[in-house]
């Protein structure tokens, strides 16, 4: 589980780290807005800890710009004690819960593990092919519990096989709706082929069973049963 704890006093954002840490949970730390920002639209995560009060751009801003990009991850604010205005337009931009600060780590924890319990019945809708689990909402990818980063035409490319699982799909299909190029005067093969050679490499390798498999002269298929 990935936390983004974005603090810019260092006492608490070093306690937080070590609290989580010591749960089992890895933890990135941000000093700025602007920097857990970046961090957030760059990797995938499964919770964000968001100051409200950050020097430059506020905890606010960030939250509201990464929802405006389509962003789910679940947030938590931290906001200042008298500051309930700051909930409000919190809750308004998207944050899932919040903490006043000063506040004991266990209900910290407990509302960590609350949100992170809400975010994976909601991620229930990933499609699955035996224990590949591609979650088309989030975007995110993960085999036998392990989460795999792919880019986002990797990914594209990923859902698209998933969707059409048990079929060949050829390269004029995938030129088609994945790149949705129809009007090149040079096909994309080699382009399809070198991405899917990546897809392999993360995908399968790894991994005992391969579930892409390639059908000489008409496509690939991805395999495996389906759950
Ligand atoms: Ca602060």
């Amino acid at each position: 589980m990935q936390i983004l704890v974005v603090e810019d006093e260092p006492k608490v954002a070093n306690a937080l780290r070590e609290g989580l840490e010591a749960e089992g949970y890895l933890v990135t730390l941000a000093r700025t807005g602007e920097e857990g920002f970046f961090h957030a639209s760059a990797h995938p995560l499964d919770l964000i800890i968001l100051d409200v009060m950050l020097p430059g751009t506020d905890g606010i801003e960030v939250l509201q710009t990464l929802r405006k990009q389509g962003s789910r991850t679940p947030v938590l604010l931290l906001t200042a004690k008298d500051a309930i205005e700051d909930r409000v337009v919190g809750l308004d931009a998207g944050a899932d819960d919040y903490l006043v600060k000063p506040f004991a780590f266990a209900e910290l924890s407990a509302r960590i593990r609350a949100l992170l319990r809400r975010n994976k019945v909601e991620a229930e809708g990933a499609l699955k092919i035996g224990a590949l689990e591609v979650d088309p909402v989030r975007r995110l990818v993960a085999r036998e519990g392990q989460r795999i980063d792919l880019t986002a035409r990797e990914f594209d490319l990923l859902e698209y096989l998933v969707r059409n699982h048990g079929r060949v799909v050829s390269r004029e299909m995938l030129a088609r709706d994945v790149w949705k190029e129809t009007a090149r005067a040079t096909p994309l093969d080699n382009v399809i082929d070198v991405h899917i050679a990546r897809l392999r490499r993360k995908v399968d390798d790894p991994f005992c069973a391969k579930l892409l498999q390639t059908v000489r002269g008409v496509g690939f298929i991805l395999g495996g049963e389906p759950q």
